[in-house]
């Protein structure tokens, strides 16, 4: 019986592959539509849509550009979000490219290096970090170190003849961030701060609906940027490492959120912190700090960060017309933005999904295009002065318990460059 199962079954498969070859032959007689084979058009491979216009569109192949023309990136600093975040978006970048590790602990950087393919020669330490200027295939740093390392690391870069992108909070304070400023400029290199969310689909979605006021005019902004931070030997303790706590950490994106949905500059802080007594982590900076601003145009935002509480990082806008909810505003992925207004008799609350793209991805690219295009960023390092400015005055009024008054600052956008192009 088994023999015979044997025999049928070849058989069967003869004819299996006897079918195949006219089908083949069949599909190499018929044209393949465009539609489905795509097309190269001005060095980009397209595809026509091929849902209804009913349908999201896809955004349709990434075209990057070719990996020898990107600009290429040294890394310094192999830390969480290194590693975690920032190596790993070079793979969905598109101008931008990976191509020297600076770090102090020569085995994990030799690991490193092999992971995402590079050479031993392509690691630098830090005591030989200035050679960087002899490597002509590192054309930007990303600086992403403790706090208090970045204007060192910053200034060395530029003057290695290299532009720097940089991590927030910039510096220690405005007098090292315009430090930095001045230094890069003497040198005549760029200077970003990695103001990722800047960048990122779902908070230029609500900046748009802000600046259009597509349903009226922004009256509050609320912002809260909590976390509940764990061991404390970690640098971001440390008053000399991280400058502050919550504040600059993750107070800052609330900050800086109030101020890109604006555009305008606070006239006027009112600031309270505190930290649990006796819990020896908060020896040296606070742990929680809730804020308020005062914008010229009337808009008033409330803000929160903390070290103490379960991750919430929620952004909301009051307008007139709606209420726009972004949740997870500050976080790298997860992300819900709502909108809730009057339809009718009822309260409609819509959902706004909005594909999620890489913000590092896309923070990278801002920079490599500025550098191809010899723009200024979108967010200079005269943007993370401005911060440092307003934190300033944050502590002097939690410290003094009355509003602290800023300098007016006419018009929108002043510390910074044109918007991002995508
Ligand atoms: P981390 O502690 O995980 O990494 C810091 C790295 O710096 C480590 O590899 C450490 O070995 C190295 N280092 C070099 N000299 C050091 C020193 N003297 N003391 C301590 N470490 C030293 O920190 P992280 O979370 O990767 O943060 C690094 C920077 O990135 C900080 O400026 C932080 O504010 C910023 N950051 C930004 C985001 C964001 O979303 N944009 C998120 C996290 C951190």
């Amino acid at each position: 019986m088994a023999g015979t199962n044997l025999i049928n079954r070849r058989g069967a498969l003869i004819g299996a592959a006897g079918a195949t070859g006219t089908l083949l032959a069949g599909a190499a007689a018929a044209a393949v539509p465009e539609i489905d084979t795509g097309r190269v058009q001005g060095g980009q491979v397209e595809f026509p849509a091929w849902t209804a216009p009913t349908e999201r569109p896809s955004g349709g192949p990434p075209n990057p550009m070719p990996v020898s023309e990107r600009v290429g990136f040294a890394v310094v600093g192999l830390g969480r979000l290194t590693l975690e975040e920032v190596l790993p978006a070079f793979g969905e970048a598109k101008r931008s490219r990976l191509v020297a590790l600076v770090s102090g602990t020569p085995d994990k950087a030799a690991r490193v290096a092999a992971q995402y393919g590079l050479r031993p020669e392509a690691v630098y330490d830090y005591a030989g970090f200035d050679r960087i200027r002899d490597n002509p295939e590192i054309r930007a740093v990303y600086i992403v170190l403790p706090n208090s390392l970045h204007k060192e690391y910053t200034i060395r870069a530029a003057q290695a003849g290299k532009d720097v992108l940089c991590e927030k909070p910039m510096a220690m304070s405005s007098a090292e961030g315009q430090a930095m400023v001045d230094a890069c400029r003497a040198a005549g290199r760029k200077l970003m701060i990695a103001y990722r969310c800047q960048y990122e689909p779902y908070n230029r979605e609500v900046l748009r609906m802000v600046r259009e006021a597509t349903f009226g005019p922004a009256r509050f902004i609320d912002a809260v940027n909590v976390q509940n931070q764990g061991d404390g030997a970690q640098w971001r303790f440390k008053r000399a490492l991280a400058g502050g706590g919550s504040l600059p950490d993750v107070g800052l994106y609330c900050l800086n959120a109030a101020r890109y949905l604006t555009g305008e500059e606070p006239v006027e802080v009112f600031a309270r912190s505190v930290s649990p007594p006796g819990d020896p982590r908060y020896a040296e900076v606070e742990e929680s700090v809730t804020f308020m601003l005062r914008f010229p145009g009337g808009v008033v935002a409330n803000c929160a960060t903390s070290y103490g509480m379960h991750e919430s990082r929620l952004l909301r806008v009051h307008t007139p017309g709606a209420a726009i909810s972004l949740d997870g505003a500050f976080s790298y992925h997860d992300k819900q933005l709502r909108i809730t207004r009057r339809e009718g008799r009822a309260e409609a609350v819509e959902e706004r999904r909005i594909p999620m793209l890489n913000q590092f991805a896309l923070e990278l690219d801002h920079m490599a295009e500025c550098i191809l295009s010899n723009r200024e960023p979108h967010t200079p390092g005269e943007e993370g002065v401005q911060d440092h400015r307003i934190m300033e005055a944050i502590y002097q009024s939690a410290a003094s318990g009355q509003p602290v008054a800023l300098p007016r600052v006419e018009g929108l956008d002043r510390t910074r460059g044109p918007a991002p192009s995508s």
